[in-house]
């Protein structure tokens, strides 16, 4: 599983973070945005780790703009 935020339809409203705070966070624009590790800097979708999927997840679900993007298709393997 792999995610991106939307910039152009994140609002800025704080729930990703605050449901999942070690995979988004807030930036200095007020929007969210991704932490990335070196491993996927380069990525336009991000790997979301096995034990943090759930979250995402609920993150995911409780975005009001439906700002983050999934691509099921990818694992941590590819
Ligand atoms: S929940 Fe959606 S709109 Fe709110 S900060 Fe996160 S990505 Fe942006």
């Amino acid at each position: 599983m792999k995610v991106k935020v939307n910039k152009e339809a994140c609002i800025g409203c704080g729930a990703c973070a605050a449901i999942c705070d070690e995979f988004f966070e807030i930036n200095d624009d007020g929007l969210s945005q991704i932490k990335i590790d070196e491993e996927n800097k380069d990525l336009d979708f991000v790997f979301v780790k096995e034990e943090l999927q759930d979250e995402v997840r609920d993150a995911i679900d409780s975005c009001p703009t439906g700002a983050i993007e999934v691509n099921e298709d990818s694992n941590a393997n590819n």
